[in-house]
């Protein structure tokens, strides 16, 4: 154990829980075991928040990814909490992934609770006010590279699984641990190895990215995830010497682009519903520009980049018309115009939005069980950023919520990163609290009018 950290607070926090967890009474064993569950965390406080900093101090940024390190302290708590049987998956041997099952004693529907165990990079350390390796707790609040994004998060996951297997006799239905690397980059050795190669499977995945943006963490409880599509719009000019272009007839290809670009940005219209929890897309056009040769040439073929944050229900085909019924009104208005789009490659042509069902089970277990530890329930939301969700829902088809977790999403891949300690705890309340009520038998029944779990299917790969 290291000595950096020190335990906070709680003894106040604790009489609350054990008041309301009384008054929870549909069950005869629910309330004791959810009890129990909660006692669990308040024991283990300082072991949590000590594994938390361990996670910190173990580097895993990526670039340039390598998970390995990160992956030893984490199986190393895992055996000291008598979680056995966990399981090193990898496309490549740097580039480990963790799954643990905790297996049901009755049938029921799989739930996956995952975080990503790489980082950024540190970034300019000169605008750090601590060593990013080193964690300090001050005022509550521990700092470091990764706190909340999101090895606080995965070190809540671990002790949630932990203090299910130690207070909970009969779940119906699997637990599925998962530590994934790589989602800082390209997910390919991570979610994306996960979703493909090798058929990760479960019925619903719980993400654990921090859901603070503006106000307190746990701020949110993000169930939606826009995709994003990355293409470039190009325009072709004459490029010549720029001394003749008085007499001989010139297109400088910058000029028609700003007026390509001018023209899109007023009448582009896509196609969409707009979203109850995501009203509408976002459009940035010309999010790069390049183009010319320099002084001397008139330039020949300008490009600008652009990006579509788009909705779930939008689709990659519908959105290739759009653009290009947009490009075509263009090409009407100017005669001999020769433009073309075209889209990124694969990922970021199409990362494709995700969704839960604000009517699933899980997610009102999550807000139930926010309310009893938190006090409030948070604010059902649609995650800015992107996620693992894309490839745990967009390629596994594992409905996902990408993010509930402790930490601030505006404080991610930034300097002086930083995570409520308390919030630690209550994360990992949270989760263990959610995970018991789903994997309870209420939720299975309810969760199999959608006929998409199969207790053998869903344990078949892990
Ligand atoms: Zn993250």
């Amino acid at each position: 154990m290291l000595s950096w950290v020190q335990v906070v607070g709680g003894v106040r926090r604790r009489q609350h829980v054990e008041k309301e967890s009384e008054t929870f009474a549909d069950g005869q064993s629910k309330p004791e075991e959810e009890t129990m569950l909660l006692d669990f965390m308040d024991a283990h406080r300082a072991e949590l928040v000590d594994f938390t900093a361990r996670l910190v101090a173990t580097p895993s940024p990526n670039l340039p990814g390598d998970e390995r390190a990160v992956v030893e302290v984490i199986q190393t708590e895992l055996t000291r909490l008598g979680l056995e049987g966990a399981e090193v998956v990898a496309k490549h041997p740097d580039r480990p992934n963790l799954l643990l099952r905790l297996q049901g004693q009755q049938p029921g529907p799989t739930l996956m609770l995952c975080g990503h165990s790489d980082t950024k990079p540190v970034g300019d350390l000169s605008a750090w006010k601590t060593d990013p390796l080193v964690p300090v707790i001050e005022n509550g609040k521990m700092y470091g590279l990764g706190t909340t994004d999101m090895k606080g998060a995965v070190a809540a996951m671990v002790y949630a699984t932990a203090a299910l297997k130690g207070c909970v006799a009969d779940l119906a239905g699997d637990l599925l641990l998962v530590i994934n690397a790589d989602e800082e980059r390209t997910m390919e050795f991570g979610s994306g190895f996960l979703s493909s190669d090798y058929g990760l499977r479960a019925d619903i995945a719980l993400l654990g990215e921090p859901s603070g943006i503006d106000g307190p963490e746990f701020e949110y409880l993000h169930v939606v995830s826009r995709g994003i599509s990355c293409f470039k719009v190009r325009v072709r000019g004459t490029q010549m010497h720029s001394s003749l272009t008085d007499r001989l007839e010139a297109v400088n290809a910058h000029v028609v682009l700003a007026r390509v670009l001018t023209f899109m940005q007023e009448r582009l219209a896509l196609t969409f519903t707009s979203h109850p929890l995501c009203p509408a897309p976002t459009v940035n056009l010309g999010v790069q520009v390049t183009g010319g040769v320099g002084y001397g040439v008139c330039p020949g073929v300008a490009e600008f980049q652009s990006d579509i944050r788009v909705l779930p229900g939008m689709t990659h085909a519908q959105l290739k018309v759009d653009l290009q019924r947009c490009l075509e009104a263009c090409r009407q208005e100017m005669p001999g115009l020769e433009v073309e789009l075209e889209f990124e490659s694969p990922p970021l042509d199409w990362f494709p939005p995700t969704e839960v069902s604000t009517t699933h089970p899980l997610v009102d277990q999550l807000l139930q069980a926010s309310e009893q530890v938190l006090g409030f329930r948070p604010q059902l939301s649609t995650f800015p950023g992107g996620s693992d969700a894309k490839n745990f829902q967009g390629t596994a088809g594992i409905p996902t919520i990408p993010s509930f977790g402790p930490g601030w999403l505006p404080l991610a891949h930034g300097p002086n990163e930083c995570v409520g300690v308390e919030s630690l705890v209550q994360a990992a309340k949270i989760y263990a609290v959610a995970a018991q009520a789903y994997l309870s038998g209420d939720s299975a029944r309810g969760d199999s009018a959608g006929g998409n779990f199969d207790r053998q299917g869903s344990r078949d790969r892990s």
